[in-house]
């Protein structure tokens, strides 16, 4: 039988899988202790800075059965079996990145669902058990932070009962940072997390379910063997690109790149392709030999679905040369980030860009701090918006990714926009202010539903632009941090929606457009304007500020002129010379009041992203 276990931890985020997968790395021996940091797994920079895991991360142990736990549970495995090699993926558990959480879960045969005792099952913890059990994956449920004054064990324990249908003694309870309970778990996930099924064909069959770039070894595979085994210069093909290679390295995590031999079936690693042009290789593509592709027809790995973006924002490089590094850039970042979607677009103003795709506000603050730092890029983002139907008097429907391309007023019969689906889990003291947030936003509660442990499921509808800015912000806020939240798009409809302008000058500055509800322009115009206001830098001539819709100005602010006194280094009573000196100030302004051109700073267009 294969002693190798593949999985997956999954939680709501905050609830300790980077921490938990520490422990495994040291309880294991695959970190010396004295190399050992927190979050270990968390390898991406911008993960260390902002805490949180952005990539999944797989890495595996090697891990010896210890005999004296063993003898408690179940001795006839434990003779049989004493060394395993267990492959972990490291998930992230925010909403923003369940993408990645779902091709990482297509990749393994077993999930440990960790809950902390001390905030009990939330909104991300049922969807990702959603996810794994449609994958038909074994769960294994797991209190975390039991060593917390705070805990509360029982409660979160009656959850996962009422949620799973399992037996108290079932639920392991642990303490991922001071390890408890962990000798315990590493037992149970040998124990009860199936090995790979080993198919009776030796053809090579491998799904990809991530990759990334590498400047000498190009695109980098990491991939789940279903079938057969690969090796080092073995000739591969792409199922679904076609493309044929032959490979320069095969290897696993460790969690770095190791070298090794060969993958055999079953295994998780990696293979180094050589191949420069990042569209190449695709994410949930089936990797097979080239000399078995006859025998291969209908052998492509079920794959992944597309996922939906759910907010856009052009990009546009600050400086047009950079236009094709942009490109590049975005292309091999979609290796690493397979959820990220871009198409070409041209602005008259703002020159040639990308109209991306994103899965929530998060996961584009993410891209753009990458594009910036990992590919040394200065870029203009426009408003974030969701998508919008159109319904044209000529009959004509067409989809609005950003409000420049609104058609004119006069043009459109009707529009429509996404509405979502949210679930909130919260205690039930925030109800009365969670019900006037969602009033707020436009939204109706469907349902109200009693979990065990005393708190509640709230399903919700509201308008997708409600929901996708900064309704989680606000969520966290009313409740104090308590208050969970996951969403899911629902359908299109009708709206009373209008474009708002921002002229700065006079001008109209594109990337600040976006579509409102009508009733709240008012309101939005003001705010906009006002932040606006607080942003930019003041010039030697004064700037108005105004917002418009449908020609007509709404709001208005001024930003007064900087006053520079020119005559400063001038003492005593040369009256003359300074009179001439403040003549010529003046001609200085009227040329630049002429001129009209207020440069706009690229972090002025990123803070007024920011809500
Ligand atoms: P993730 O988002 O699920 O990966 O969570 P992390 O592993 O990043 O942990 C989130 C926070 O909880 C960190 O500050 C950890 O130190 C802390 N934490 C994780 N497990 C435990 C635990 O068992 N006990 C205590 N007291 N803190 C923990
Ligand atoms: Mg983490």
């Amino acid at each position: 039988m294969s002693t190798i276990r593949n999985f997956v931890i999954i939680a709501h985020i905050d609830h300790g899988k980077s921490t938990l997968a520490d422990r495994f790395l040291e309880y294991t021996g695959t970190i010396e202790k004295r190399k050992m940091h927190e979050q270990f797994l968390d390898m991406h920079p911008l993960e260390r800075e902002k805490g949180i895991t952005i990539k999944m991360q797989p890495v595996r142990m090697n891990y010896k059965f210890q005999m004296p736990n063993a003898e408690k549970r179940d001795l006839a495995f434990s003779i049989q079996n004493s060394e395993f090699i267990l492959n972990l993926i490291d998930t992230p558990g925010h909403v923003d990145f369940t993408y990645e959480v779902s091709r990482a879960l297509a990749a393994v045969e077993g999930a440990i669902l960790l809950v902390d005792a001390t905030q009990g099952v939330q909104a991300q913890t049922l969807a990702n058990l959603h996810l794994a059990q449609k994958e038909g994956l074994v769960i294994i449920p797991v209190i975390n932070k039991i060593d917390l004054p705070s805990a509360e064990v029982e409660k979160a324990e009656l959850e996962l009962i009422e949620l799973l249908g399992v037996d108290s003694p079932d639920i392991l309870k642990i303490s991922a940072k001071t390890g408890i309970g962990i000798d315990e778990l590493l037992e149970v996930v040998a124990q009860k997390v199936p090995p790979p099924e080993v198919s009776q064909s030796s053809r090579l069959r491998a799904l990809i379910f991530d990759s990334h770039y590498d400047a000498y070894q190009g695109v980098i595979a990491h991939v789940r063997v279903f079938s057969g085994s690969i090796k080092k210069n073995e000739k591969i093909r792409f199922v679904a690109t076609g493309q044929n290679i032959e490979l320069l390295d095969v290897g696993i995590f460790s969690p770095e790149q190791v070298s090794k031999p060969e993958l055999g079936s079953g295994q998780i690693g990696y293979i180094a392709t050589g191949i420069k042009e990042p569209e190449r290789v695709r994410v949930g593509d089936t990797i097979i030999r080239q000399s078995e592709a006859r025998e291969a027809g209908g052998l492509a790995l079920p794959g992944y679905r597309e996922p939906t973006p759910m907010v856009f924002a052009s990009v546009y490089p600050e400086n047009q040369d950079e236009y094709e590094v942009l490109r590049e850039s975005l292309k091999k970042l979609k290796l690493n980030d397979a959820s990220l979607s871009f198409e070409p677009e041209e602005s008259s103003a703002l020159g040639r860009g990308y109209r991306t795709g994103f899965l929530g506000m998060l996961h584009m603050e993410i891209v753009a701090e990458r594009l910036r730092r990992e590919y040394n890029l200065s870029l203009i983002f426009s408003n974030p918006s969701v998508v919008f139907k159109v319904k044209k008097r000529s009959d004509e429907e067409m989809m609005i990714y950003s409000a420049s391309r609104l058609p004119q007023p006069q043009d459109i019969e009707s529009m429509f926009e996404l509405w979502a689906q949210v679930e909130v889990i919260t205690p039930p003291r925030f109800l009365g202010a969670l019900t006037t947030l969602i009033n707020e936003r436009e939204g109706t509660i469907r349902e109200t539903i009693n979990l065990a442990g005393d708190r509640l499921v709230v399903k919700f509808e509201a308008p997708l632009r409600e929901i996708i800015i900064d309704f989680y912000d606000r969520l966290k806020s009313i409740s104090q941090g308590f208050a969970s939240m996951s969403y899911a798009l629902g359908d299109f409809r009708k709206a009373d929606l209008i474009k708002l302008d921002i002229l700065v000058a006079g001008e109209k500055v594109n990337a600040f457009s976006e579509i409102v509800p009508r009733e709240k322009a008012l309101w939005i115009g003001r705010e906009r304007i006002q932040k606006l206001k607080d942003l930019l830098p003041r010039e030697l001539f004064a700037i108005a500020l105004q917002a418009e819709v449908e020609g007509r100005v709404i709001a208005r602010e001024t930003i007064a002129a900087l006053k520079k006194d020119v005559t400063g280094y001038l003492y005593g009573g040369d009256r003359t010379r300074k009179m001439k000196l403040w003549k010529k100030q003046q001609r200085g302004k009227k040329r630049l009041k002429e001129a009209g051109k207020v440069d706009i700073p690229a972090d002025v267009f990123l803070k007024m992203l920011k809500k």
